[in-house]
């Protein structure tokens, strides 16, 4: 079963290429671990590889092995999945992040369900940034509407922005979400994020500003 960590590190070598090439330090592209469908045994072992960020978006099977994981303490929880309000309040009670806010009712529910007793909900706002009907996602022109809205609930922190380009997208596609998270930083000094790439598109969402890749099946094997 090392053949996780070896994933890992590949990886971890890829980002690194992707940020030589791009000019850029590799310690501010963090590495999200899609561990989706993926048991809590693969888990365990990119953790002990030294993986920390795990990206989940099944909400039922997500909640069952945060419990079962729970003795792995720095472990940190994203969510990537599609948000139907009713699975708001489990969000909030279990994950440290949500890259999925497509809409202001989604935010003001977990604003509600997140406790006042733990650290504000790391969110980012989901762009439909090639206009797929297939996708979630606000527009480009309704993304400072909504930032505003997350910015106001005091149990949520806006990270910044998160989007799925479509196949084959041209760079201009990133560059694209990359000015969009500048304006949002110039309106909210606590975006830091762009939540952007996958085994795919990596490189070039990479060279286009992204501070967090989303990789699943490079690191865990393909998914049933
Ligand atoms: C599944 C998923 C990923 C990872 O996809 P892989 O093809 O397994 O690398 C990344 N982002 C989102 C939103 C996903 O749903």
């Amino acid at each position: 079963m090392t053949h996780i960590k070896n994933n890992l590190s590949h990886v971890q070598q890829q980002i690194q290429l992707a940020c030589n090439k791009a000019n850029r330090d590799h310690h501010s592209v963090n590495l999200l671990a899609v561990s989706k469908t993926k048991p809590c045994v693969a888990i365990e072992e990119a953790y002990l590889a030294g993986q920390r960020a795990f990206g989940e978006n099944y909400l039922q099977e997500s909640v069952e092995k945060i419990a079962q994981l729970a003795h792995l303490s720095e472990a940190s929880w994203h969510f990537i999945g599609p948000i139907q309000s009713n699975k708001t309040k489990l969000i909030a009670e279990n994950f440290s992040w949500v890259h999925t806010i497509d809409r202001a009712k989604i935010a003001i529910r977990l604003n509600e369900h997140r406790s006042d007793q733990d650290t504000p909900l790391n969110v980012c706002l989901q762009v439909n940034i090639s206009s797929e009907d297939s996708k979630s996602g606000v527009s480009k022109d309704e993304v400072l509407a909504l930032a505003q809205i997350i910015n106001d609930c005091k149990n949520l922190t806006l990270r910044g922005l998160m989007a799925i380009p479509e196949k084959q997208a041209p760079q201009s596609t990133y560059e694209e979400m990359n000015a969009l998270c500048d304006l949002l930083k110039a309106h909210y000094p606590s975006v830091d994020t762009l939540s952007m790439g996958m085994s795919n598109d990596l490189e070039v969402a990479i060279k286009s500003g992204a501070t967090i890749v989303r990789i699943g099946s490079a690191i865990f094997g393909a998914r049933a």
